[in-house]
């Protein structure tokens, strides 16, 4: 089966009502190519305002969900009330998540198990830090998240990966096509001496980390690269570009 290219727009904790108006109409009016899935992240409170005003085929997804199902968890949000809001997909397990909010890789894990188990699709994000790439520790940091989610998911289906180093998330820094291209396969040989041939025949496994309309082309080129999980330049009218890199 061909993994469809994938790509999601993560526009973190940014825009205004007006500002993100102004995303959703460059999306409705855009020639998009139909052989790639999109998906836009805005942040929660304008959720249903892209929900309800975003041409139907592209797909929204929340930054983050809880684990639990609806009631006392003052400040969260539930996957309930998500599906509720017809939004389908979340991102969970991103770096700032990860760091800042020091979510570990086993509440990343617990939660995309709960969000896969109740019907939401994930865009599940994990990567090294600086320091770690220098260590030569890259494909040791990124295994040991995938064997905390392995842990908790049997499920692979309604889980994309998105493969995000640090250092190269709104730093201009991208990742060189072969230092992508060497994680990504090694993503996919764990999944295929982890899980089964077929989850690492299937699995989406996208790039982020300064993604923009120039250096899409040849990213995408990769063979295990099916996509982008893109942050600065979703905000701006450039991610149609990247959305038709394939063209
Ligand atoms: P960036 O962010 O494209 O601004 O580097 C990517 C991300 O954090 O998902």
């Amino acid at each position: 089966m061909a993994r469809k290219f994938f790509v999601g727009g993560n526009f973190k904790m940014n825009g205004s009502i007006s500002s993100i108006k102004e995303i959703v109409d460059n999306l409705n009016k855009a020639e998009l190519d139909p052989n790639v899935e999109v998906v836009v992240s805005p942040s929660y409170l304008y959720l249903l305002l892209v929900r309800e005003s975003l041409r139907p085929g592209i797909e929204v997804a929340a930054q983050n969900v809880f684990d639990k199902p609806n009631g006392a968890f003052t400040g969260e949000i539930s996957v309930s009330q998500l599906k509720d809001s017809g939004i389908n997909w979340t991102i969970l397990g991103h770096s700032e998540r990860r760091t800042i909010l020091r979510e570990t890789d086993e509440v990343v894990a617990r939660k995309t198990k709960y969000a896969t188990e109740n019907g939401l699709s994930v865009i599940w994000c994990c990567g090294e830090s600086l320091e770690e790439r220098e260590a030569g520790k890259t494909i040791e940091v990124v295994s040991k998240q995938l064997a905390a989610l392995k842990a908790q998911i049997s499920d692979w289906s309604k889980i994309v990966i998105a493969y995000e180093p640090i250092w190269a998330i709104g730093t201009g820094k991208v990742a060189t096509t072969e230092q992508a291209q060497e994680v990504h396969k090694a993503i996919r040989e764990w999944l295929k001496t982890n899980v089964s041939d077929k989850v690492a025949e299937e699995t989406r496994i996208l790039y982020g980390g300064s993604v923009n309309e120039k250096n899409c082309g040849e990213l995408s080129k990769q063979p295990d690269i099916d996509g982008f999980l893109v942050g600065g330049a979703s905000l701006k009218p450039a991610f149609i570009d990247i959305v038709n890199c394939l063209k």
